[in-house]
């Protein structure tokens, strides 16, 4: 039979502080924004000496939390931010942020773009629709509108279609409320390894090319000239004009491994949590939901709280590790919503309130979104942004870090 419940004891901070972590907090994400500010400057380093850094923060900056990101990358040299959507923008804007802010969505209604002119974001515009509104919102302002253009040069998504760019970009020069601030296209496959050359990032490369002498050829201006994601920016220089948009770079994952050497990047987020529970338990036992995993030995099972409500995805179960004092646990059975089990036999310093690493470092042992993301048959850009607002952000200044 399990034993009975060990008790949660008395809060003793000393006991149960990682500093910044209040003891009542079960479970949580930790930011080293110190990472970001370097990874920013790292890959200011890398970049084409004509060449800026856009941060994308999107997503409420891929989990870490925008404005911070947003503050940190700016401290290490970016110069504008990217976001996918208005709020996302208002909300950089109200934060107090003045850079030039890119929306990369596609803005449909008028209201939006008047938002837009209002908080001074730059919309995205694919087609003469969204920029007649434009115009017809800044001509009744008074004031100038900066838009950037779009062309789809072979990912199929947003944009006007490549062969169309030229002639959108005389029709925009005739409208004198707004002015072109970019013009730009979206990789569809720069993580790929392409060793001959000829593969599809060089097709659009050549179509995005191609729009742009057709303007030279005009005199018509096109504003800053960006092509490059994290991907782009990391495989080769040709592709960074004078702006490259980089997201998951800025948090420290490389998007592939064979890109991984370029530009030392340092992960930025962890996600710790707690020990609530500790059983010890003989061999034979059925653990979790559908008791999927059965002990094999006497057993000391540990509950750590945190699920996949948290962004722990059920799909790990029974193929994961978590850290704790620099050595591995096994998670066992299925996760559950808010808890989750591992195995702590080989680990009998772990007591109730002990604080385990389900990503990031501890010691010499790292787990990665990319371990996770190929466990779960996803991508660690899924992962990153999988983490749900129950988990609090603990930003980590230098002092914490340094622990
Ligand atoms: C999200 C996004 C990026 C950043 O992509 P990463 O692969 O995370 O660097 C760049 N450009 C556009 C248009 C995006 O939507």
């Amino acid at each position: 039979m399990p034993q009975p419940c060990q008790q949660l004891p008395v809060e003793d901070p000393q006991r149960f502080g990682a500093p910044g972590v209040h003891a009542r907090q079960r479970a949580w994400v930790e930011v080293d924004e110190k990472a970001i500010e370097n990874n920013a400057r790292a890959l200011g380093r890398w970049l084409a000496p004509e060449s800026s850094l856009m941060a994308v923060v999107k997503a409420d900056g891929y989990g870490h939390g925008a404005a911070p990101v947003a503050r940190a990358a700016m401290a290490g040299g970016a110069t504008s931010l990217g976001v996918a959507t208005l709020q996302e923008g208002i909300e950089l804007r109200q934060s107090g942020l003045k850079a030039p802010v890119l929306v990369m969505g596609n803005l449909i209604h008028p209201d939006e773009l008047r938002s837009c002119l209002e908080w001074e974001l730059m919309p995205t515009i694919s087609g003469m629709r969204e920029a007649l509104l434009c115009q017809n919102l800044a001509s009744g302002s008074g004031r100038s509108m900066a838009l950037h253009l779009k062309l789809d040069t072979g990912m199929a998504r947003l944009g006007v279609d490549w062969s169309d760019g030229v002639r959108l970009l005389q029709a925009l020069h005739g409208l004198e409320a707004t002015h072109l601030a970019g013009i730009y296209s979206h990789l569809a496959d720069a993580d790929s390894p392409d060793p001959g050359g000829g593969g599809l990032t060089a097709v659009q490369q050549q179509r995005f090319e191609s729009v742009l002498r057709g303007a030279v050829e005009l005199g018509l201006p096109t504003g800053v000239r960006h092509l490059a994601n994290s991907a782009g920016t990391l495989r080769c220089r040709q592709l960074h004009y004078d702006l490259v948009r980089v997201g998951l770079a800025l948090y420290g994952q490389s998007p592939a491994e064979h890109l991984s050497h370029a530009v030392s990047l340092q992960p930025a987020m962890s996600v710790r949590a707690r020990v609530c529970l500790i059983r010890e338990v003989p061999a034979g036992v059925g653990v979790s939901y559908g008791h999927r995993y059965r002990t094999r030995r006497p057993t000391r099972l540990a509950v750590v709280t945190i699920g996949y409500a948290d962004g722990v995805p059920r799909l790990l179960s029974n193929q994961q590790e978590v850290l704790f004092a620099g050595r591995r646990l096994a998670q066992v059975g299925a996760i559950t919503m808010d808890q989750l089990l591992i195995d702590a036999t080989e680990a009998p310093q772990l007591e109730v309130g002990s604080v385990v690493t389900l990503l990031g470092d501890d010691g010499d042992e790292r787990i990665s979104p990319q371990d996770w993301a190929q466990a779960t048959g996803t991508i660690p850009w899924e992962i990153l942004c999988g983490f749900k607002h129950r988990l609090p952000r603990l930003h980590l200044g230098e002092a914490e870090r340094d622990r």
